[in-house]
């Protein structure tokens, strides 16, 4: 199957004539090509998004929002059609990409529907004069996503950015280009006007740095590793672009001595291991309190080596593959380096598949103990199916590990006090945090982190202010 580029409303193909195989992570096998767009591909998608930027924001907001119900209505159709495509793109069990992926993807554009039907001007009365606060679009944004959660993400930025009158242009991660593509269907299906949103495939380094430096580009929504959204702002300061990096993580989970053990030990495992580790709020690091240490470790490898690894189309999969063999060879390299680092692998390994599975990206849930809080592996972001455990004593010595990294996304702590974990999520440097659960998502919300992990927020009315120029008009009174 070979992919287009979807710009000013027609899907087409791309100059250059170069293509990039996708590979099925499960098989390894190559099942669809994407174009390899250049510059110049590039080019046509911003022109396109500049000439539909001025009618598409002089529409009132609930006429956008109907649009985003529309895209909502026109996704929830092809719902199961996401799922298998995200799971057979990705490599992550069919059962997640119903629950998360194709759930969350129709969610965001009903979400920003509401929240965007809702958003009203403010007004600040003075004692002589009034200020209106309206919101007007930025113009073109560019909107950069990884392979995680494929179109989860870019549903997250293209509802909110075109509910607030700007035009977009896509590009989604190479490795996973299938439901990117599936909603540019469903947006020529409802009849989007032309140019509202394009789509342009290809790599980073082609597609992606042309677009972010692209001179007609007013904004960047970048999602992505740290060392790349650190390129990124390099190459969209000097032209002042609006911009939001949501960046890596390395976050932490807090056990505390007086914790429900059985949910904390299945709400622990999910953390650190849910899309195969590969989502950036993972809690890839778990902190134990002394007093339950033995007990919660014996549990939690339990609970870990009875997830079931194997077929991502299988109902029954708790873990699938990883997303590339280059990640794959990534994550065995971390692991490696944690032996070195005096760290034992308490479980691990490679799982053993029949074909067609047996050229795929397999590894097993990995849990490593004795790694110093300091070490690369305790600190870097691995992302993958890797967790290290260390052992804390008094609270402070749990917040001073949450924060001895140079990432601050997310992080969980688990009492049965929840004074005392309210305590210690205040103290942790991150954007998020929760307390007795994980990855418990209120789209109203802010999510963004801090340090590392980067800068700005999005989420609810957070989403709708970076996509939007606050303009303040000031009366004064007769
Ligand atoms: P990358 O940073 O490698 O890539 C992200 C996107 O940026 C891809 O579409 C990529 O294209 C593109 N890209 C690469 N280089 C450039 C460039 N120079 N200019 C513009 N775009 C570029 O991240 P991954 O795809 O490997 O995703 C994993 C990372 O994403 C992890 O670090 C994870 O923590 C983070 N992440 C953060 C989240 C958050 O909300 N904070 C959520 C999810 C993931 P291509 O791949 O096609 O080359």
């Amino acid at each position: 199957m070979d992919l287009m580029n979807y710009i000013g409303g027609k899907f087409e193909g791309h100059s250059g004539g170069k293509w990039l195989d996708v590979k099925e992570p499960a098989t390894g096998n190559v099942f669809a090509r994407v174009p390899l767009s250049n510059s110049t591909d590039v080019d046509s998608a911003v022109r396109a998004a500049r000439e539909a930027q001025p009618e598409w924001g002089g529409l009132g907001s609930n006429e956008r929002a109907r649009w985003l119900d529309s895209i909502a209505d026109g996704l929830e159709s092809r719902y199961e059609e996401i799922a298998s495509l995200e799971s057979r793109d990705t490599g992550k069990p069919i059962s997640l990409a119903r629950a998360v992926d194709a759930y969350r993807s129709v969610a965001n554009f009903r979400f920003f529907a509401g929240e965007i039907r809702s958003h009203e001007e403010e007004v600040f009365e003075m004692s002589d004069a009034t200020n209106f606060v309206s919101y007007r679009p930025v113009g073109v944004g560019a909107l950069i996503t990884p392979w995680n959660l494929p179109l989860y993400l870019l549903s997250w930025k293209v509802a909110p950015a075109i509910g607030m009158g700007n035009t977009v242009v896509c590009k989604p991660s190479e490795l996973t280009p299938m439901t990117a593509n599936l909603l540019m269907e469903v947006i020529d299906e409802v009849g989007l006007p032309e140019g509202v949103v394009n789509l342009v495939h290809g790599d980073g380094l082609g597609a992606g740095s042309s677009l972010v430096s692209h001179g007609d580009v007013d904004l960047v929504s970048f999602t992505g590793g740290t060392s790349t959204g650190s390129e990124v702002a390099k190459a969209a300061a000097p032209q002042f672009k609006k911009i939001s990096l949501e960046l890596g993580g390395k976050n932490s989970s807090i056990v505390l001595d007086d914790c429900e053990i059985d949910s904390t030990v299945k709400g622990v495992v999910r953390s650190g291991f849910l899309n195969q580790g590969q989502v950036c709020l993972c809690g890839s690091r778990v902190l134990v309190q002394d007093g339950i240490y033995d007990e919660f470790v014996e549990r939690f490898i339990e609970e870990v080596e009875s997830m079931k690894i194997g077929d991502p189309s299988d109902e029954e999969t708790d873990l699938g593959a990883l997303i590339s063999a280059e990640h794959l060879t990534k994550v065995e390299g971390y692991i490696e380096l944690a032996k070195e680092e005096g760290g034992t692998i308490v479980t691990g390994g490679y799982p053993c598949l029949p074909e067609p599975l047996a050229n795929g990206n397999w590894i097993a849930p990995t849990v490593i103990t004795g790694l110093s809080v300091d070490s690369r592996c305790s600190t870097e972001e691995i992302f993958g199916p890797v967790v290290s455990v260390h052992r804390f004593s008094e609270d402070s010595e749990a917040i001073g590990i949450a924060n001895n990294t140079r990432y601050g996304l997310a992080g969980s702590v688990w009492t049965g006090d929840i004074e005392r974990g309210r305590r210690i999520a205040d103290s942790i440097h991150t954007g998020m945090v929760w307390v007795n659960t994980w990855l418990h998502r209120d789209l109203r919300a802010p999510f963004g982190g801090v340090k590392d992990s980067g800068v700005g927020r999005e989420g609810g009315k957070w989403s709708l202010g970076f996509f939007s120029e606050a303009t303040n008009v000031c009366v004064k009174h007769d």
